[in-house]
């Protein structure tokens, strides 16, 4: 829709112009630094970060009802800077100009209902939000589409010369770091740490096809990150792990979302996410409150967040109720097929410790709670999805193996609405799938395949046919004749198909 065509009130504020100011803020001694350069921990007391606006509160002086207004008539603007997550502007990075936003297409990923079948077995409706359906099949783009734009945007201002990204990866942070660093080059170059042989090879190939530097290193991927860490304190690169605090803020995009095609109706929500370095539920919480605060919704919703036993440090924080004895501790991960999130120590446990109880305080009751899930229960659950029309990952798995945990624990109830990440596309992570359908997963993953959910594909080749097409010598004559029948005829009877009456 053309510019002249929206409302007149709408057409003041429907194109933002870069304004406010933002800076980091420790999370340890709440020291500020501006944004002028690349930070990633307090250079005071070694904390993490995250992106603050000392002035938010000018957002207030609009009104909720006013900001709704504007999201939904920005869904008709036909502006490519505007057509991500930077739908939500004021609310991500409002000093942005929009001439040094890098939109490769990511976010506004759709919900998908769940059928009757699933919604019986799980007792309850919900949506997977299918966040797969990004560029590089992954949320991770998110908040690469928020740091790249920053970093081009540092680049404009001249404040610093050209870059070297890198990071360390489970394999969908250097798929997306990779993608997005590509539409940026040759400014902006590349390069990749991964655990070697822990990644998928569709993984694999994604940085080394967006012509990234591919470096594969022994170990898992806590020791990359902290290869990387070194690297970033002693070198002069652009760190692109969740540890800079501009990719949260491109997340945020996902609980914006949410809202808007929910008409902003939280009440009786429950969100549900796979909890890895732990940078997307902090962004979760940080969006959903900020829409809170600004009174663009009313209620926060619940949220559930997921591990597998195999890597579950933060389940194992918060399993002791009492916050004053809570502590801390990284653990040793064990294979898992929620392989993006097999994390030890994540990054962003501070920022969740505080985020969790801000977020609790908001909505004047716990609302944020964390479940465990299998391994077996995950693998199952995706596959279960998945033959019930959806594109779930592994962690799309572990999400929904979370919310049947989270409803038999009482955690939420027939009478909520649930909407679950699947944070990749399936076809990611189909070894995993391969490995159930034939029986050839390693003891460690305890995974044991059940006989009603392996599928494999059935080679139809009958003796009585004595010719087959070969590459470049297809057959004609009798010998084609010959084999469509024989191979039809297998089929029909594989199928018990009854015989056409005419
Ligand atoms: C990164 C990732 C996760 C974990 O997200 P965090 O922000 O690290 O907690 C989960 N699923 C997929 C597919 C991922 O790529
Ligand atoms: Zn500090």
């Amino acid at each position: 829709m053309k510019l002249e065509d929206f409302p007149q009130d709408i057409q003041q504020a429907i194109i933002p112009k870069p304004h406010g100011r933002m800076v980091y803020r420790c999370l340890g001694c709440t020291a500020e630094y501006e944004i002028k350069k690349l930070l990633y921990t307090c250079p005071e007391c070694s904390q993490v970060l995250l992106l603050h606006d000392p002035d938010a509160d000018r957002l207030k002086s609009t009104s909720g009802a006013k900001w709704r207004r504007i999201f939904d008539y920005r869904k008709m603007l036909n502006h490519t800077a505007l057509k991500g997550i930077y739908r939500y502007h004021e609310f991500i990075s409002p000093i942005l100009p929009l001439d040094t936003i890098v939109y490769l297409g990511e976010g506004h990923t759709p919900i998908i209902e769940a059928n009757r079948f699933l919604t019986e077995k799980v007792g309850m409706q919900f949506y997977f939000k299918n966040d797969g359906q990004n560029p590089s099949a992954s949320f991770k783009d998110r908040g690469m589409a928020s740091a790249l734009s920053y970093i081009h945007f540092l680049i404009r201002k001249n404040y610093i010369p050209n870059v070297l990204a890198i990071c360390a990866s489970t394999g969908d942070t250097s798929a997306a770091a990779a993608l997005y660093a590509s539409y940026l080059q040759p400014t902006i170059k590349s390069a990749v740490l991964l655990p070697h042989k822990k990644i998928t090879p569709q993984q694999l190939s994604q940085p080394l096809g967006s012509g990234a530097t591919v470096f594969e290193i022994p170990g898992v991927f806590d020791d990359c990150m902290k290869v990387v860490e070194a690297l970033s304190e002693s070198h002069n690169v652009a760190l692109l792990n969740s540890k800079n605090a501009w990719r949260i803020l491109g997340q945020e995009s996902y609980s914006y979302e949410i809202a808007q095609d929910l008409e902003y109706d939280l009440k009786n929500k429950v969100v549900v996410l796979p909890i890895g370095n732990a940078g997307n539920i902090t962004a979760v919480l940080n969006g959903f409150l900020k829409f809170f605060e600004a009174g663009i919704i009313s209620h926060l919703p619940k949220i559930i967040g997921v591990q597998s036993n195999h890597a579950s440090p933060v389940f194992q924080y918060y399993k002791e109720s009492d916050p004053h004895k809570r502590k801390f501790e990284p653990v040793v991960v064990r294979p898992s097929v929620a392989q993006a999130a097999m994390i030890g120590n994540p990054v962003s446990m501070p920022r969740v410790i505080q985020l969790v109880e801000r977020y609790n305080t908001q909505s004047q009751r716990p609302n944020v709670f964390i479940v465990e899930a299998l391994e077996q229960q995950i693998m199952e659950w995706q596959l279960i999805a998945n033959r019930n029309g959806h594109i779930a990952c592994t962690h799309g798995g572990e999400s929904l193996a979370g919310l049947v945990s989270a409803k038999e624990q009482g955690l939420v109830t027939s009478e909520e609405i649930a909407i679950i990440n699947s944070t990749a596309h399936a076809l990611k992570f189909s070894g995993f799938q391969e490995m159930y359908f034939k029986n050839q997963f390693p003891s460690e993953f305890e995974v044991v395949p059940k006989s009603e959910l392996i599928n494999s594909p059935v080679l139809v080749k009958p003796s009585h046919v004595k010719k087959y097409p070969k590459p470049s010598q297809p057959l004609s004559g009798t010998e084609l004749n010959d084999f469509i029948k024989g191979v039809a005829e297998e089929i029909a009877q594989r199928l018990k198909l009854n015989k056409a009456r005419n």
